[in-house]
């Protein structure tokens, strides 16, 4: 029997891209040859899915506009699952390293691209690489605020990225005003009061699964919410090994692929998850409309 759920409940996220569009393999796989190489993002994702209807689990995901406009049944049977549909912006440039007008220019073309295939509303964006923050781009949540986004939830607790923010409860930029619900992070008791990330990706793969239960459990003492994170390649340890990659890099990568589909389900188990529009839904002023809506009419 698994462990009672905890008081808290928790956002559940998915940033859906591939295995090779991560910042790790960057030095060794170029954009442009990301067309010929193995897609698999279509059946992780779909794995993923499977997963969480089996299990009642409701999540947001943040899909990246390279993979919709290739994939727009994906993208449908997504929202058809009763899931959150978001952006991860649409090629994957860190927001750190575009201009003011670049930026605009991916986010308007991923949020028209996935409302027009989804037929809802996209209202959550997510940086790759957690790459923004108040204080590195301020620029970038005015254009998420013009562009018609509700939240970004694209900042790391500390240093990260060449972004990172000092907050880690959800905050209105004051510029903008557009919230900002941060990935989930611990002053950790245990490791000598160090801020920790208790949130998901590489540190839910390579921490002992008690170790990242017990983060999880102080966040909700702390009276918060948690902001789980996953891409679909982490439960996917047949993905191709790029030759050239450096050995932390490719560590990095690869650790704990062939235990995360049990660790997540086991998670998803002992503590309560829901789409993050749901979950922080009084920090984004009330609860949204759940399901297919028409956004326009045909003009
Ligand atoms: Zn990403």
């Amino acid at each position: 029997m698994s462990a009672p759920a905890a008081a808290g409940s928790n956002a559940l996220t998915i940033d859906v891209e591939d295995w090779f569009q991560v910042e790790n393999y960057k030095g060794v796989i170029r954009r442009a040859e990301w067309e010929a190489l193995d897609r698999r993002v279509v059946r992780n994702t779909d794995r993923l899915l499977d997963l969480f209807a089996a299990a009642g689990v409701r999540a947001t995901f943040f899909v990246l506009g390279w993979v919709a406009f290739r994939h727009p049944d994906l993208v449908r049977r997504i929202v058809a699952g009763g899931h959150e549909l978001a952006s991860h912006g649409y090629g994957h440039a860190r927001v750190v390293t575009l201009s003011p007008m670049a930026f605009r220019k991916d986010l308007r073309a991923a949020k028209r691209l996935l409302e027009d295939i989804g037929g809802v509303a996209v209202r959550g964006y997510r940086a790759p690489t957690f790459s923004m923050s108040p204080g590195s781009t301020p620029w970038a949540y005015d254009i998420l605020a013009e562009t018609g986004h509700a939240y970004s939830s694209s900042v790391f607790p500390g240093r990260h990225e060449g972004a990172g923010s000092a907050e880690f409860a959800p905050f209105r930029e004051p510029r903008s005003g557009l919230l900002e619900i941060p990935m989930t992070a611990v002053r950790a008791a245990l490791l000598g009061g160090r801020t920790v990330p208790a949130s998901g990706g590489g540190w839910f793969r390579i921490m002992p699964y008690p170790l990242f239960a017990a983060l999880l459990r102080q966040v909700h003492r702390e009276g918060r919410q948690g902001n789980f994170y996953l891409h679909p390649w982490e439960i996917d340890p047949g993905q191709p090994r790029p030759s050239g990659v450096a050995a932390l890099p490719e560590r990095k990568h690869r650790i704990g692929l062939h235990s995360t589909e049990a660790r997540l389900m086991r998670l998803v188990r002992d503590f309560r998850f829901d789409r993050m529009d749901q979950v922080f839904a009084a920090d984004l002023g009330g609860l949204p409309a759940i399901g297919p809506a028409p956004l326009r009419t045909a003009a």
